[in-house]
């Protein structure tokens, strides 16, 4: 009895167990669960009519426990195909097969229900276990078709494992090989209590230790093995080389590519450890760390590593591994790039954010020492690349690169900030202008049979404030490079700060000239002209600026720079228009006004045009108009020159030579410059009384001009001494502050003229 209770027991255990798996098995999201849980279930009735048949002391239950187990094994073979074939990946198509296994296992069915009634298929024996009754099935010749049908099936399903397991890779074949012993051995096992008809009939343990496997492999199998197969392949194909060290760092693994870092040949790893040595010192023994490296080889090599240890959850280690990439390519072509980017393509010097750099670093090393920054600037290099083309440029540039890495001392850095614009750090006392200035004064560049040369012009800014950005620093040394813009032997121009100070006004005073000829700030000063009696007979219309910021402005404060930027345009022709203005005004008398015409007005307008339509729109008489024009006008274009001053003296323009005796007078223009008044500058006056050369020249200027019938006018008459000598010499005209300053037009009107 106690042997019948233990089993009985184990078979109820077993019961729940397919019950609670059955259930897990029909909620888990896996595909295989349904049909997993569907066999599951069905291995629950066979079990329980086992279990009915070892418990049963009288015929009836032990009769009910035939049934369930005969019938439930049908249904239980047949949802174990279905099992296999969804374990197999193997979809069930063929309907027909379906319908005729599903018919004989019906038949079956019915054929064992009738044997309620006619008694065909088995019978029961009742026989004495452990001094108690146990009733026994006696076999019938249809009891042996259900074996048949039932066998049929699990041959079926084993001949379906087995095909399955032959067409598997070795790791895969594992799980269908598990189930195909298991089964095979249930099989066995149930098949030798069917024929020996051994008394307690234990058969369907075994059947419900197979479901229970099938539970567990179908649903929490990991494949180790397979996963570390596929981790090997992926690791052995990696293009970086790995290594995988034991717990005491021994190499246990490497890829290929770690093979070929190493240069191992055979499949002894002892000794790779070492041959790393290079590369593991580098993490001096941390758990995880990475890092770059360049070999120290012939061959150039970067490399990119990482270490990592494996620990467990107690902190052991478990083993660890190195991953070794080839940067080399990426590494070598990001210096190209930089080497690139810091490299001026045409010249292969420094570009200029580059230079900036490198000087700042300079500056700070050098700390103490004087430094100078040098702006070259090759002042006609538009020209050169206008006249002999873009491709000569070019090698000029070259070549002042390359006198640039011969000259530059040691302790210089140098590169090309733009264009035909280079720059240069050195030591101050290394900046031997001597050298320089010879190196400047002979460089030519030859094209073809012809040497040209370039000129050249460098402005130095010795660094006495080092924390200014380098930038300015340039600025600095070009301003005084720009300095010599139009000179032709003067090469070199060191910086001092009223360049800096010039450069700003002349930018301010440029940026305000629209706003002050649109406010009237700009304004005419008429400075009297006084003839042989003393009579006031015109003026001179000299500029004015009353600016906001800066005061009261004299011309000399910025003339000069709108002389140079062509501005003087816009300032003469305003003032011409003041001046016609005021002649309108006083249409009843005969006062003139002298304007001043810069040579290069002629630049920026027809002179001439403007003039003519000036006076015709204010009716103004042009004679009442002196234009007073220097002789620097003739230095070029003299024959349209001439055409055009006879062209306004034809209109009616009395023409006067302004300055005359300043600059490189000659007495040839007096006879090539078409003229009515001659107006001597102040020159001869300033030291008269001491100088009698002065007074001999300029009775002769006064002669000579009176013998051409050309009308002469001295400028700076401060004395009285000086009106009587002139007015002795014969000069007809008088302009000086012994008369009267340059003043406002109104003190002008007021003192000298009669308005009707
Ligand atoms: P400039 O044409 O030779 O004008 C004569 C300059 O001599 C004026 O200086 C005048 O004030 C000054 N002056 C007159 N008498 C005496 C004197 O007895 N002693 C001394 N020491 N100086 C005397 P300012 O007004 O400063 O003009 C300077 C120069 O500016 C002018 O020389 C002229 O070249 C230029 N300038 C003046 N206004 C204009 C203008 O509207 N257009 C152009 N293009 N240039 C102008
Ligand atoms: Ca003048
Ligand atoms: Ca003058």
């Amino acid at each position: 009895m106690n042997v019948r209770l233990v089993f009985s027991l184990i078979f109820i255990a077993l019961s729940v167990a397919l019950a609670v798996c059955g259930l897990i098995a029909f909620r888990s999201r896996k595909a295989i669960g349904v049909p997993l849980g569907r066999m599951l279930f069905c291995l629950i009735p066979p079990v329980l009519g086992n279990l009915l048949i070892i418990c049963s002391t009288t015929k009836l239950p032990a009769t009910i426990g035939c049934y369930l187990y005969y019938i439930g094994i049908d249904f239980t073979v047949f949802s174990l195909l279905r099992y296999t074939l969804a374990y197999c990946n193997i979809p069930w198509k063929d309907n027909r097969f379906r319908v005729f296994v599903l018919s004989v296992l019906g038949l079956d069915v019915i054929q064992l229900l009738a044997n309620i009634f006619f008694g065909h298929a088995f019978g029961l024996e009742c026989i004495q276990l452990y001094g108690q009754p146990y009733y026994r099935m006696i076999p019938y010749f249809p009891q042996q078709l259900h074996r048949l049908v039932v066998y049929s099936i699990l041959v079926a399903v084993l001949i379906i494992l087995f095909l399955k397991m032959r067409h598997s890779s070795r790791i895969n074949a594992n799980r269908y090989g598990v189930i195909f012993f298991t089964l095979l051995a249930n099989i066995v096992w149930g098949t030798f209590y069917v024929f020996s008809r051994t008394p307690l009939d234990r058969s369907m343990i075994g059947y419900a230790v197979f479901g229970l496997m099938t539970f567990y492999f179908s649903l929490y199998y990991k494949p180790l093995l397979l996963l570390n197969r596929i981790m090997m392949d992926i690791s052995a194909e990696l293009p970086d080389a790995l290594f995988f060290f034991d717990d005491a760092g021994n190499c246990i693994w490497l890829n290929s590519e770690g093979r070929k870092l190493v240069n191992l040949q055979g499949h002894d790893l002892s000794g790779v450890e070492d041959r790393l040595k290079p590369f593991l010192e580098r993490g001096q023994g941390a758990d995880h760390w990475a890092a770059r490296m360049e070999s120290d080889g012939e061959e150039r090599k970067f490399y990119v590593l990482e270490k990592r240890t494996i620990r467990d959850n107690r902190g052991y280690v478990d083993g660890s591994f190195l991953n070794i990439r080839d940067d080399t390519e990426a590494q070598l072509k990001l210096m190209q790039e930089i080497y690139r980017a810091r490299h001026d393509e045409l010249t292969g010097l420094y570009t200029r954010p580059w230079l900036y750099k490198r000087i700042q670093e300079k500056l700070v090393e050098a700390s103490g020492e004087l430094q100078s920054i040098v702006f070259v600037n090759v002042s006609n290099f538009k020209l050169i690349n206008d006249i002999f083309g873009i491709e000569f440029g070019n090698s000029v540039l070259k070549q002042i690169a390359d006198a640039l890495r011969r000259f530059i001392p040691e302790g210089g850095v140098y590169g090309r900030l733009s264009g035909d614009n280079f720059g240069i750090l050195m030591p101050s006392a290394e900046f031997d202008g001597d050298s320089f200035k010879s190196w400047l004064a002979n460089f030519t560049v030859s094209a073809g049979d012809i040497d040209n040369h370039v000129l050249i012009h460098l402005g130095v800014y010795e660094v006495t404030d080092a924390s200014l950005e380098v930038s300015v620093m340039f600025d600095r040394a070009r301003i005084a490079a720009s300095s010599l813009r139009n000179e032709y032997h003067t090469h070199i121009a060191w910086y001092d700060d009223r360049m800096r100070v010039n450069m700003l006004w002349e930018q301010q005073i440029t940026g305000d000239l629209q706003c002050a000829l649109t406010e009237r700030q700009i304004v005419p000063y008429l400075q009297p002209l006084v003839d042989a009696t003393g009579k006031v007979v015109g003026g001179e219309a000299l500029v004015r600026w009353n600016h906001p910021d800066h005061g009261f402005l004299p011309p000399a404060k910025f003339i000069p720079i709108f002389e140079r930027n062509g501005m003087i345009a816009e300032v003469d022709r305003y003032m011409w228009r003041c001046a016609c203005e005021q002649l309108a005004q006083w249409r009843d008398n005969d006062l003139f006004i002298s304007v001043n015409i810069s040579p290069k007005d002629f630049y920026f307008m027809d002179v001439a045009a403007e003039l003519r339509g000036l006076t015709k729109e204010y009716g103004v008489d042009p004679a009442r108009l002196r234009l007073e024009i220097t002789e620097s006008v003739m230095i070029s274009d003299v024959k349209n020159k001439v055409q055009m001053l006879d062209g306004l003296r034809a209109a009616g323009f009395i023409v006067e030579m302004d300055d005359f005796g300043s600059g490189y007078s000659s007495l040839n223009m007096l006879k090539n410059m078409p003229i009515d008044v001659i107006k001597i500058d102040m020159v001869f006056l300033r030291s008269s009384g001491q100088d009698e050369k002065s007074m001999i020249i300029l009775r002769n200027i006064i002669n000579m001009s009176t013998d051409l019938n050309i009308v002469p006018l001295t400028e700076g008459v401060e004395t009285e001494k000086q009106y009587d000598d002139l007015s002795r010499m014969g000069c007809k005209l008088f302009q000086g502050y012994y008369f009267a300053k340059p003043m406002p037009l109104e003190d002008f009107q007021a003192q000298y003229v009669d308005v009707a």
